[in-house]
């Protein structure tokens, strides 16, 4: 059961508590029948619960619920998803102490209704099956620092012959085996360099490096983002040795890399410290084997890296994709447990059984241990990079495994909609009180044009106690970061444009972040304006139509550039508005589609997954261009 009473080792008795508690009974309850609590009575309830499932717990009915909240000034039908703070106020009132479960106990009690337990697998596996397994080492380090270079050279520097013929894929990670110690070992090395990856992961809570490389370029030494990997990767516990690169540059100063460091906690082993520093040149390949060494130096020596490899499957999708052809493609990298073709595995929300395995060269594979990454096939969706997975008893598990974290994930989004900050309901925020500032996160397509908006956002005079913030800005197209930024922050993201991807607009309409997109300064002022003076009216909303990737180009004299296109979403219309999206930024906001044709006829329409050719009486158009085509509707005000 989910109520449980807590404490009651207090100075007085629950009963009086109790008394007192319905002594001061509000107006709120009068005339409603509802068991109370006593204040300290625990009720916790999973994210996106609604009134019903709250009235369950307690015993109430859900209309008395939804009068008293009702009362409390708020509006909420039965089965509505509530947020957290509306659970809290409203249990306040009644008695209880509302937790909410958090999306990884949720995700352990959904696993635990399987008898899944991760955790307990983990502390009571047997000493004696477990083997030891290659270290798994992520790259990190500023910018332009080598990072890049630094994994081809571990790419390259693979035993001969090992490498069994393929050309290298980039599946986010490989392995690569040397020679140590009179042994063959194998390293395996996540191929994406960079904090944000590492970053998310973690937040997904998915730890799966053991190693970090640092790498500090030594004509330039240490740099902000240097700061910020030493950061992760030290809240991570993660180990670090640092690879001081490009020594072969003329001003090149290693030592002072060395002293720099000793600042963060990073003390060379030559200054009495225990970090190992190694200097090397990842385009001249100078001291990659040493590094190499180190690594294994370190994971033996200080790490003792075992799992077992006779067990079903669990580890981490490092990538996850929809690929043409082959449908929802994985990397994942095992760590623990032996993968095999034919597992039932869930990953996330997918689900599946394993249908084919290839790993960094391309090469299928039959089965994959621990620390070893793994393209793998057979997965009905996309999940997302970061999500555990594992293997399940059967395919039945590990569909209903998935099913039901989908629905645990939709009820959650919902509530969080529910009180993200629209610029359409700020002035109803405003007045609640829960937020005083409008924060905005303002992405364009050139320096200039973000400095312009932020400095006319910024001189927007408002009368009342409303401020604006501008939390974050930047010249590209929208990231998953700018999201995760606006999830945290409340804010609003401000597209002057430039476009999200296509993973990211899923993601920010999942965590309900909104997105505005304007391709005028001072259409974007005037709405943001309006917003803060409490008296926006949604007068036309952009309604997208249809998306289609140009694949191949084709000129001809009356009609201009044909872009031969498959159209990846929704439909494409003759007539229809459109602009050009390249790299995710806008390249002509205002275009038509002026013709549409499958094969040689005139169409009026073409439905997703079908290839057409498109003319937008635009010429500059190049393949991988994304065309967008958009109408404008009447948005009634919510
Ligand atoms: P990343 O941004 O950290 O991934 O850096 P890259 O690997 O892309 O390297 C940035 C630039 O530095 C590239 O032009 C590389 O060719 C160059 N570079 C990387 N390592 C070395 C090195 O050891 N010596 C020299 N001279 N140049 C290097």
């Amino acid at each position: 059961m989910c109520i449980r009473e807590r404490g009651g080792g207090g100075r007085k008795s629950k009963r009086t508590r109790r008394e007192e508690y319905e002594a001061q009974s509000s107006p709120m309850l009068s005339g409603v029948q509802v068991p109370r609590g006593d204040g300290s009575t625990v009720v916790r309830l999973r994210q996106g619960a609604s009134l019903a499932d709250f009235a369950e717990r307690i015993g109430a009915s859900s209309a008395a619920l939804i009068t008293v909240l009702f009362r409390m000034g708020e509006m909420a039908t039965m089965n509505q998803s509530l947020d957290e703070d509306t659970f809290k106020l409203l249990g306040a009132e009644l008695g209880y102490e509302v937790e909410v479960l958090s999306a990884e106990d949720e995700d352990r009690e959904i696993l635990e209704s399987f008898d899944i337990n991760l955790e307990e697998e983990e502390l009571l596996e047997d000493e004696e099956n477990l083997k030891p397994r290659p270290p798994v080492v992520t790259v990190m380090g500023h910018v332009d620092h080598g990072k890049t270079k630094l994994l081809d050279a571990f790419r390259h520097s693979r035993v001969e012959g090992t490498e069994s013929g393929g050309i290298t894929q980039a599946i986010g990670a490989f392995q690569t085996d040397i020679e140590y110690e009179g042994e063959t070992r194998a390293i395996t090395f996540i191929d994406t360099p960079g904090h944000e990856a590492f970053t998310q992961m973690r937040a997904r809570g998915a730890d799966i490096t053991d190693i970090a490389i640092l790498v500090v370029a030594a004509d330039d030494g240490v740099m902000p983002q240097t700061v910020e990997a030493i950061n992760h990767a030290q809240s991570a516990g993660v180990k670090i040795i640092v690879a001081v690169n490009k020594i072969d540059v003329e001003g090149a100063n290693p030592q002072k890399v060395r002293s720099q460091l000793t600042e963060y906690g990073l003390i060379a082993e030559e200054y009495g410290g225990d970090t190992m520093f190694l200097d090397v040149s990842a385009k001249q390949r100078i001291g990659i084997d040493d590094l190499l060494e180190a690594i294994l130096y370190v994971a033996d020596a200080e790490l003792e890296l075992k799992a077992n490899p006779d067990r079903t499957a669990r580890g981490v999708a490092i990538e996850a994709k929809l690929d043409q052809g082959r449908g929802s493609v994985i990397t994942a990298l095992v760590q623990t447990g032996t993968l095999r073709i034919s597992d039932p595995i869930v990953v996330g929300i997918a689900h599946g059984r394993v249908r084919a395995m290839f790993d960094a060269s391309g090469n299928p594979v039959k089965e994959a241990g621990p620390s070893m990454p793994v393209q793998v096939l057979g997965l009905d969706a996309v999940p997302s990079a970061g999500d555990a997975f594992l293997v399940a008893d059967d395919e039945r598990t590990a569909r209903q495994i998935a099913e039901q974290r989908e629905s645990a994930q939709r009820a959650a989004s919902l509530a969080r909609r529910r009180k993200r900050v629209s610029l359409e309901n700020l002035g109803d925020v405003l007045k609640e009180g829960s937020v005083e500032t409008l924060n905005l996160i303002i992405k364009g397509d050139s320096s200039g044009a973000v400095e312009a908006l932020e400095s006319s956002l910024l001189d927007i005079e408002v009368d009342d106690e409303v401020a604006l913030q501008i939390i974050h800005r930047g010249v590209g197209a929208i990231t998953q970061n700018d999201v995760n930024l606006a999830t945290v922050d409340n804010a609003v993201i401000i597209g002057f444009n430039v476009r999200p991807a296509e993973r990211v607009a899923d993601m920010a309409e999942r965590e309900g972040v909104e997105m505005k997109f304007y391709s005028v300064i001072y259409q974007a002022i005037e709405e943001v304006e309006a917003a803060l003076k409490g008296m926006l009216k949604p007068v036309l909303e952009e309604v997208q139509l249809g998306s289609a990737e140009v694949r191949q180009l084709f000129r001809s004299g009356k009609a201009g550039t044909i872009a031969g296109s498959i159209v990846r979403t929704g439909a494409i219309k003759r007539g229809a508005k459109a602009r050009l999206v390249r790299d995710g930024v806008v390249v002509q906001p205002e275009l038509e589609i002026v013709s549409l044709r499958r094969e040689k006829d005139d169409v009026t329409e073409v439905r997703e997954g079908y290839e057409c050719g498109i003319t937008l009486g635009y010429r500059d158009i190049h393949e991988g261009d994304i065309i967008e085509t958009f109408e404008m509707q009447e948005k009634a005000r919510s």
